[in-house]
């Protein structure tokens, strides 16, 4: 449910009613938007009475709303969410923000030289794995908390903020210095494992599973923010289909859909979306000029030696290619971009 207050409304009442809300059990959310203060209720809201909270003088209307996800949805907070990393970059709300490396961290050179590269050619953030979630056992699995150390050296050496995947909770305190929790694709409904993310003050990317909804994404989005961490980055990384000639099939359609039904920034992943390094820079583009706040590209200073993903790693001139491409299409930080806010204004219409 939400409560959409009068312009006018006098902060004392505001708080007034707040707590009268939270003496009924009730969960606030509260949006301050240039128009207007939204007040969304989390919990059961099966009891409250509509025509009660109508009545107060400040209450402009109530809305029940249907999606089960709340803290994510576009209604409950209507401005895009905007996250700031260590260091300034900052994603969403008009931000743009490109994050890139190797799949898997393999030793201190190829993380630093690739780090430095991708920094080079204008990427914000540092991806890279530790603990690669691998359909074979016998796969390189990652280096492990070895493979974080050498993140953090590779931050140290060109100041480039971290993602990195996590695969258990019980690896958290691995995760400490960490500036963005990436959740993959395989452990997008990993309820326990968000839960635990839900308590920290970082963000976390969470990749869309390959066969789950763009709701499911939403409601997983949601197990972070009900714990009280609104910090989170959607990514579309591509869905299983019948499709072979792809690793993946990309949906370009859930960026302007995913920001109709949230304010958090989307990014895309067209190396795990497509497979394949020469779709990479193509798909990277159509994401952009569709939308996307950001992009998370893997770069291999010698895909044929990868140990993991090679096939679809760009080689850092390809990247820094791809880059000035994106820049024409995006600069880093331009409002009047189309964001979820555009997207909901509806500017085409619908005829
Ligand atoms: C990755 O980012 O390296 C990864 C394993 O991605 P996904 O979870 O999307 O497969
Ligand atoms: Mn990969």
């Amino acid at each position: 449910m939400i409560v959409i207050l009068k312009k006018n409304a006098e902060q004392q009442q505001v708080e007034l009613f707040d707590s009268w809300l939270h003496n009924m059990g009730l969960e606030t959310h509260m949006s301050v938007g240039e128009n207007h203060t939204i007040v969304g209720l989390v919990g059961d809201t099966s009891q409250v009475d509509i025509e009660s909270i109508m009545a107060l003088d400040i209450v402009e209307t109530v809305k029940r709303i249907q999606e089960p996800y709340k803290n994510a949805n576009r209604k409950f907070h209507e401005a895009d969410t905007v996250i700031t990393l260590p260091g300034g970059a900052k994603i969403g709300g008009g931000h743009f923000l490109v994050m890139a490396g190797p799949c898997s961290v393999e030793t201190e050179e190829q993380i630093i030289s690739v780090a430095q590269a991708v920094k080079a050619a204008g990427a914000q953030v540092l991806r890279g794995g530790a603990f690669k979630p691998r359909t074979s056992p016998y796969a390189f699995q990652g280096l492990h908390e070895e493979g974080i150390r050498l993140l953090l050296k590779a931050r140290e050496a060109t100041g480039l903020p971290i993602v990195t995947e996590i695969m258990d909770a019980q690896h958290l305190p691995l995760f400490e210095e960490i500036d963005i929790i990436q959740v993959g694709a395989r452990n997008m409904q990993n309820f326990e494992l968000l839960k635990q993310l839900g308590k920290l003050h970082k963000p976390v990317l969470i990749k869309r599973g390959m066969a789950n909804t763009l709701q499911e994404l939403l409601m997983s989005a949601e197990y972070v923010m009900a714990g009280g961490n609104d910090q989170v980055i959607l990514c579309e990384r591509g869905i299983r289909t019948f499709e072979t000639a792809t690793r993946n099939t990309m949906d370009l359609s859930v960026i302007p859909v995913l920001h109709q039904l949230s304010h958090l920034p989307v990014v895309v992943d067209p190396s795990h979306a497509t497979g394949r390094y020469q779709l990479v820079a193509p798909m990277a583009l159509g994401a952009t000029a569709c939308g996307a706040d950001g992009l998370i590209i893997e770069v291999h200073n010698d895909p044929e030696h990868a140990l993991c993903d090679g096939p679809q790693s760009l080689r850092p001139e390809k990247f820094a290619d791809m880059m000035a491409k994106v820049r024409a299409i995006r600069p880093y930080s331009d409002h009047s971009f189309t964001t979820g806010q555009a997207v909901l204004d509806g500017g085409a219409g619908n005829g």
